[in-house]
Formats: structure tokens, C-alpha cells, sequence
């Protein structure tokens, strides 16, 4: 059975991705930071359709809880066959009125948390000749949104370690994507109004929302043999918003 860890997949489009991976027929280990009972709830629903699934706290920005991480799956799955490096968080506001603090958090959970999950789950895909690296970025990390400067920073360089990994681990027969999503309605864009939200459906040219599992499609498309000539690619899923 091949095997999936997916980071921050409690809420959200880790969630919808750890769902329909199950429903894929992997096995999943679904990350969280402090979502306990989210988590347990997303194992329990894939187990209750007859999937593999194990729930495990790490913050991805912490070596050592990612070193843990990374022990305990790579043991009970024997491996990792498909990393969705997910897991992250927004703030806005003026890049005048951003702390040091804050820029490092943002920084530290998409591009070291990217970093040290690769990291440590790439050699069990070196030594299959095999696996498949997804990195979720966002439009913001190609276009850039004003008022998320630390957030478009941080996606632009989940783009760039896209692109230079896939280089890297390419003749291994490891493929490494990265997703862009566009607006999704998740927990993420709650701090936005009603009217906000119903403006920006507006604006697309698909006229909604996206949903988790519009990116967890493109997921599951992704990790399969379909996708087995793609790798290095930055691809949007945003309705037409950005076109
Ligand atoms: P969400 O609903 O807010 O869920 C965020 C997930 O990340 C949760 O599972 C959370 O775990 C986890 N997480 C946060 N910090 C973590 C850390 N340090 N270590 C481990 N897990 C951590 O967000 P989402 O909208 O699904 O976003 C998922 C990804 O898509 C993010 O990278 C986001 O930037 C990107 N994205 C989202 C949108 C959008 O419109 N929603 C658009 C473009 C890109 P807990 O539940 O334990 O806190």
C-alpha cells in the first residue's frame, strides 16, 4: 500500500487532500499543530470508509518534531511515497507594521517547515527511485497581495524551492510540484467578510469560490503515474482570477 503524509491536513485543503488520497487507496498520516480532535476526526472518517490513516503533532517548523515525525511515519508506513507540504498560516496587515516576530513565524512554517519535511522524508524516496513532492504556494507567492508581504515572501520561495528541488532529485525519479491556489474557502480566509468573499467570486471569472476539494483534485492528480512526466511546475487552480 503507498503511503501519504500530508502537513496540516486538520482543517482545510490538508484535510480535503488527506480524504480523497485515502479514498485513493493510500495511506495517510495526517499532520496537525494543535487541532487534536480535527485531526483524530479526519483518521477516524478515513477509517470508517476502510482507509489507513494515523494522526501525529508536529510543528513543522520544528526540527525536532519533524525529526519525530518523520521516524514514527516512515515506520509504521515503510516508507513515504507522496509529501503534500501544506501546513501554513496568513496574517495581514502594512509591511510597516510587521514585527520581527511574525515575519519569522510566517516564514518559518512555509519555507523551513517545506525545508525540514523534505528534508527528512526525501531519503526514503531516494532510496525507492521514487516519490512525489507536492508544495502548496499560493497566487499571492506569484502575483503578491498587498498587506501580506511576509505571506507572498514566503510562497514566492516555496516556488523557488519548488523548482530547484525538482532539478535535484529528478534522476532519483522523484517529481516535485508545487499548487497555487486561489481564494478557497477555508478557516484561512474566515477574517474576511461575507461581502469580501461574495466581491471576489465576483471577480473570477469561473464566478465562485474554490473549494478544498478542487485542490485536493488537483492533489490526487499530482501523485498519480498520470502526472509521471510532470515535475518543476508551478500550477495555478484559481478559477481564471489571476488570468
Ligand atoms: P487552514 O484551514 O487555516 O488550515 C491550516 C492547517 O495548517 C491546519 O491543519 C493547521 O494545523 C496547520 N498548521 C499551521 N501551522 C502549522 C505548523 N506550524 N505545523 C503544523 N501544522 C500547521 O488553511 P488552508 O486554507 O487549508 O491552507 C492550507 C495551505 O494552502 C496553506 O499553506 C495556505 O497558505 C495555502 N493556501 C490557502 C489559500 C486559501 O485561500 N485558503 C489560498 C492559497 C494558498 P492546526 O489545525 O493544528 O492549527
Amino acid at each position: 500500500m503507498k503511503s501519504a503524509l500530508i502537513t496540516g491536513a486538520s482543517r482545510g485543503i490538508g484535510r480535503a487532500a488527506a480524504l480523497r488520497l485515502a479514498a485513493d487507496g493510500y495511506a495517510v498520516a495526517v499532520n496537525y499543530k494543535n487541532s487534536e480532535e480535527k485531526a483524530r476526526a479526519v483518521v477516524d472518517e478515513i477509517r470508517s470508509e476502510g482507509g489507513v490513516a494515523m494522526s501525529v503533532c508536529a510543528d513543522v517548523s520544528s526540527p525536532s518534531d519533524i525529526e519525530r515525525m518523520a521516524e514514527k511515519v516512515l515506520s509504521e508506513f515503510s516508507g513515504v511515497d507522496v509529501l503534500v507540504n501544506n501546513a501554513g498560516i496568513s496574517r495581514t496587515g502594512l509591511v510597516t507594521d510587521v514585527t520581527v516576530d511574525e515575519w519569522n513565524i510566517i516564514s518559518d512554517t512555509m519555507i523551513r517547515g517545506t525545508f525540514l519535511c523534505t528534508q527528512k522524508i526525501l531519503p526514503s524516496m531516494i532510496a525507492k527511485k521514487s516519490g512525489s513532492i507536492i508544495n502548496i504556494s499560493s497566487i499571492w507567492g506569484i502575483c503578491g497581495a498587498s498587506c501580506e508581504v511576509a505571506y507572498s515572501t514566503a510562497k514566492a520561495a516555496v516556488i523557488g524551492f519548488t523548482k530547484a528541488l525538482s532539478k535535484e532529485v529528478g534522476p532519483s525519479g522523484i517529481r516535485v510540484n508545487c499548487i497555487a491556489p486561489g481564494v478557497i474557502d477555508t478557516d484561512m480566509n474566515r477574517c474576511h467578510g461575507e461581502d469580501v468573499m461574495r466581491e471576489l467570486a465576483e471577480e473570477t471569472p469561473l464566478g465562485r469560490i474554490g473549494t478544498p476539494e478542487d485542490i485536493a483534485n488537483l492533489i490526487s492528480f499530482l501523485a498519480s503515474a498520470e502526472a509521471s512526466f510532470i515535475t518543476g511546475q508551478i500550477i495555478t487552480a484559481d478559477g481564471g482570477l489571476t488570468v
